[in-house]
């Protein structure tokens, strides 16, 4: 007998987002939190850098605000904007209460000041972080949190496949019911109940073949929202980092912003620094920019990496400052007090993602959609740096507030039917999934990276339109497995991707293409927004 679980409270995602949002309800809420790896597991764990926000009697809600939208090159929401960072301090003090040991005392400052750090964007140092381990040290808190509170049952190894909604059970009210989870060790199909559900499932950079994100970034909350009938925004703009370490056997390491912050510079493999010439920021330049530059560079001279140096700073401050990234160069010999060490640009950050409001509801009743996973309108065409954290816990806390609102006046939802279970079991074609899954993401890299062009989308979308028909037909036909379900997720975050980039006719922050070099000043400038119920991601099905 397939197992079952009732819970008032479904939070699939166990980073800042899901776990902050567990804590923040209170404990006479019944709450279960799935991941599909560890528990620890996610985007949350190498967060570098820190985490923004206005704690510096010099520094100002309108300074913070003005960056982001700076940033946001006129695609942010205002209101979100100003809503996230006037809640920022709030953020930062119920993380120190649970314990987070952000990194005190600024060089010559008050002994118990927070120290503050700059990155790219910023326009003074507003970020807070625990050394350069500063996700660590939130995720591992949380997960402590999260362990003591009794109310709260943490289940790993868990993948959520489908959202279980009240349309698809043929139901008058459509509204989120819970979803279909994969137990992955014991091969088995669960259905969870709940009167309110959450994604929490972070980005989808895994749908490119170099990422600075781990393996759990691919984009399965925005495709099951998708399935279920939410609206999707903003995918055109994925955030590449300039730099993550170049090395074989390092390909998702980053190297914090926050090098650069104090004082790295970027150099040509010949010592030529080149950030100059690019933007009169230099170095601090927004990601985008950077990132864009080195891409040029690497093309223009057909070199394989750039150099990131801050050898001249003393050996100490370098490895009091970044203790992570040092220890991991002299993993793969490179001694950074010493030396520049060679870097490339991966995929980063999601800036869109499901459409969600100031309480974190999207569109199908019942359900939230908090954390990377979401498109707030905070971050609008380029996220500014460490406000994607800040982001996570804001809107876990507005979400949380809004399930306490809404929770007694929800019907439990009806039993629910059991998953086929002939529909799980291994699969032959393992091999297959690994093709499709390599292609689809190389395919991305080289067509729907960096710099953009109307051929290379069109030439992308018609290989992951075939890539989503074969996985449509396995999916179908054969098992599913946790491989299947990503790959899946995978095709169709890829295909919003694509349409999205083909719909914006002009560049505009990460989104740059050289048939429309420049941002269209003749209109106002909106969202890409995709709606399921007007609009098809399946060829076969819209040309019938
Ligand atoms: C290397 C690196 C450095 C970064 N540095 C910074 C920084 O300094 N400051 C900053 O603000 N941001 C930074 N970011 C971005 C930031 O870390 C993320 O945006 C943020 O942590 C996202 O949190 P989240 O809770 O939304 O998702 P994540 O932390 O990615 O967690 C996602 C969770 O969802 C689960 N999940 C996914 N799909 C499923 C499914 N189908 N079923 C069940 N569970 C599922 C995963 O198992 C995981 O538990 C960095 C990101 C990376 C990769």
């Amino acid at each position: 007998m397939p197992a079952s679980h009732h819970h008032d409270v479904l939070i699939i995602g166990s980073g800042a987002a899901g776990l902050s949002l567990a804590l923040r309800l209170p404990e006479t809420v019944r709450i279960a939190v799935i991941a599909k790896s560890r528990i620890d597991e996610g985007c949350t764990l190498y967060a570098q850098g820190g985490i923004s926000a206005v704690t510096d009697p010099s520094d100002t809600f309108e300074s913070h605000i003005a960056d982001t939208l700076d940033a946001g090159a006129g695609l942010n929401k205002p209101e979100v904007v100003r809503y996230t960072i006037e809640h920022a301090p709030a953020a930062i003090e119920w993380l120190v209460e649970l314990g987070v040991p952000f990194t005190r005392h600024a060089a010559g400052g008050e002994p118990d000041a927070f120290h503050l750090t700059r990155e790219g964007g910023h326009s003074t140092r507003r970020v807070l972080h625990a050394a350069d381990a500063t996700g660590r040290a939130m995720e591992t808190t949380l997960v402590d949190e999260t362990r003591k509170r009794p109310n709260i049952t943490l289940f790993e190894n868990h993948i959520a496949i489908d959202l279980i909604t009240g349309a698809k059970l043929g139901l008058d009210e459509n509204r989120c019911l819970g979803a279909y989870v994969l137990d992955i060790n014991a091969h088995r199909v669960e259905a969870f109940a709940a009167r309110g559900v959450v994604l929490a499932t972070g980005g989808a950079s895994k749908v490119y073949l170099y990422t600075s994100n781990p393996d759990t970034s691919s984009g399965d909350g925005i495709a099951m929202a998708w399935r279920a009938g939410c609206r999707v925004a903003n995918m055109e703009f994925n955030q590449f980092h300039p730099t993550c370490l170049f090395h074989p056997q390092a390909k998702s390491f980053l190297v914090t912003e926050a090098v650069r912050g104090e004082g790295g510079q970027l150099l040509l493999p010949d010592g030529t620094p080149f950030m100059e010439r690019f933007d009169e920021r230099g170095n601090l330049a927004p990601r985008d920019i950077v990132a864009r530059a080195i891409d040029h560079e690497m093309k223009r001279l057909g070199i394989e990496y750039v150099l990131l140096d801050i050898s001249h700073k003393p050996a100490p401050f370098i490895k009091e400052h970044f203790p992570t990234v040092y220890a991991r160069c002299r993993e793969l010999g490179y001694d950074m007090t010493l030396e520049p060490i060679p870097v490339v640009p991966a995929a980063h950050y999601t800036c869109g993602g499901v459409v969600t409001d100031l309480h974190g509801r999207t569109d199908l009743p019942g359900l939230y959609a908090v954390g990377e996973v979401a498109c707030t309108g905070l971050h609008g065409a380029n996220r500014m740096a460490s406000n994607s954290l800040l982001e996570c816990l804001v809107f876990a806390a507005a979400a949380a507030a809004h399930i306490v609102d809404t929770l007694a006046d929800t019907q439990g939802p009806p039993p629910l039917p059991a998953w086929d279970e002939s529909r799980v079991r291994d699969s032959d074609e393992e091999v297959v999934v690994m093709h499709n899954w390599d292609e689809l993401r190389r395919c991305m890299w080289n067509y729907v990276g960096i710099v953009r062009t109307n051929k290379r989308l069109e030439r992308a979308w018609r290989r992951a339109d075939l890539l989503q028909h074969e996985i449509h037909e396995y999916y179908s036909n054969f098992t599913v497995s946790s491989d299947l379900i990503e790959l899946r997720n995978l095709a169709q975050v890829a295909a919003l991707i694509i349409r999205s980039a083909q719909l914006r006719k002009e560049s505009r922050g990460l989104h740059y293409t050289l048939d429309y070099p420049l941002t269209d000043s003749s209109r106002p400038p909106a969202d890409t927004v995709l709606d399921p119920r007007t609009f098809t991601l399946d060829t076969a099905r819209k040309t019938g």
